[in-house]
């Protein structure tokens, strides 16, 4: 078993150990050993035992892996594409004109590129574990186990679900949901050892593109696995416009009166929700994720974050997986026209909150880095202009650490990143793979 000693870190961590202990961000000067996927002792002057790997790191930084609570790998191709042949004027526009043609655009090959090129972005920035919302409607079979190898080459952790949608007819309804229950039951059958790399929930795309019955189905697969739902909920008024359209409740009612609002969930966006539907989440016990920078970038809207649930977090929807710059532009956006209810406090909520998720999820102590946890963390090398300390924390994330600082990055013990590494693929296999995709989309030749 292989095993590191950090000598003399910075090392900022968020959480103690125990599962059930609340937040309590410290920065401490201390040496970590490392033993396996976990880290063993934490302490002052330890010795370095025969054999064991040193790493002087005075002056250095340590924190936690940062953790993306709403993301979609199948969307990294889609970065640098043409613009659209039709201007864009709404939501429901950026839906049908470029993500829905993109997901279809999708074969296994691209899946699996599109994983492997968006872990890679991820890794650079720090970003260790993505909860991944996917689809490719023309490619669905197996698309999973495609993001997970994605993952895998990186090194990184994913909690995984494929977007159940009525959106191709029943035939390709069924086959997104059997994607679901099919990686559901492989993570369940597979031997337990150790920290999970992987774990699964059950997809969906949002409730306007789902029929009755798909919520029952979709109920049904959450009952057997016992896993929670993972959808996009309010992400602009389109969801409850379709909704009465159709003659139905609003999309949170919807969800409620098919037994789909049930703990351990991740709902995204929450733009257009009601003080009612947020104490619903909230007695629910949901999560509720806010992705800033694509609600900005789509224009549906600014989230009430100030009533949003104490389960909240942050997520990229896909734009990248960049976390300390998604936490600093929402940051930002709060404070525009007048500190908004962002803030400081708002911003460790929503921060904190992708740690206590994947605590939920994983059933391992994300977040802290004591003796005991999992051994996934970044070494930061930053010019340290102003003391890191407990009490500053917060204005470093928000201000001072930078991808580019990034010298090293561990996921369960193994250094999956080092600042001036290969990347796992050459740009013009993904080029390549990208014009297909924009091809078949129509908008290449
Ligand atoms: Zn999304």
């Amino acid at each position: 078993m292989s095993s590191m000693l950090l000598k003399n870190a910075t090392v900022l961590d968020y959480f103690p150990v125990a599962m059930d202990a609340e937040a309590a961000p410290r920065v401490e000067v201390v040496d970590l050993r490392v033993s396996g996927e976990r880290i063993v002792e934490r302490g002052t002057d330890l010795v370095a035992k025969d054999g064991e790997e040193v790493i002087e790191l005075s002056g250095v930084t340590v924190m936690p892996g940062n953790i993306n609570a709403h993301g979609h790998l199948y969307s990294s191709l889609a970065a640098g594409m043409p613009a659209p042949k039709v201007p864009l004027k709404s939501f429901n526009d950026i839906l049908t004109e470029i993500w829905w043609p993109l997901d279809r655009s999708l074969d296994a090959e691209a899946n699996y590129l599109s994983a492997l090129a968006g872990s890679w972005d991820a890794v650079r920035c720090g970003t260790t574990l993505i909860f991944d919302h996917h689809a490719s409607l023309a490619a669905v079979g197996g698309s999973l186990d495609r993001i997970e190898a994605g993952l895998s080459e990186v090194g990184l952790r994913g909690c995984l679900c494929y977007e159940t949608t009525d959106r191709g007819g029943k035939g390709q309804r069924d086959i997104t949901l059997q994607e679901n229950e099919r990686y559901l039951q492989k993570l369940h059958d597979a031997p337990k050892s150790g920290v999970p790399q992987f774990k699964g929930l059950v997809g969906a795309h949002a409730s306007f593109t789902l029929e009755e019955r798909t919520l029952e189905l979709l109920e049904g697969i959450c009952s057997r696995m016992g896993v929670g739902l993972h959808i996009h909920l309010a992400e602009g008024t389109t969801d409850r416009e379709v909704s009465h359209d159709r003659g139905w409740k609003d999309p949170l009612d919807r969800l409620t009166d098919f037994g789909l609002v049930r703990p351990g969930s991740v709902f995204a966006h929450g733009v257009d929700l009601s003080p009612i539907d947020m104490q619903t989440l909230e007695e629910k016990g949901v999560w509720l994720i806010h992705c800033g920078r694509s609600n900005m970038n789509n224009g549906v809207g600014r989230a009430p974050i100030d009533r949003f649930p104490l389960n909240c977090g942050v997520g990229t929807d896909g734009l990248d997986n960049n976390m300390w710059g998604e936490l600093r532009m929402s940051y930002f956006r709060g404070n525009e026209g007048g500190r908004g209810p962002m803030g400081n406090p708002g911003a460790a909520r929503f921060w904190l909150g992708n740690y206590r998720l994947a605590r939920e999820i994983f059933g391992e102590p994300f977040g802290s880095l004591d003796a005991g946890a999992p051994a996934d963390f970044i070494i930061l090398e930053n010019f340290q202009k102003t003391p890191l300390t407990s009490d500053t924390w917060l204005g470093h994330l928000l201000f001072d650490f930078h991808p580019w600082d990034i010298h090293t990055v561990v996921v369960g013990g193994r250094k999956v990143y080092r600042n001036g590494d290969t990347p796992p693929v050459e740009a013009t296999v993904l080029q390549k793979t990208a014009a297909r995709m924009w091809k078949s989309m129509g908008w290449q030749n």
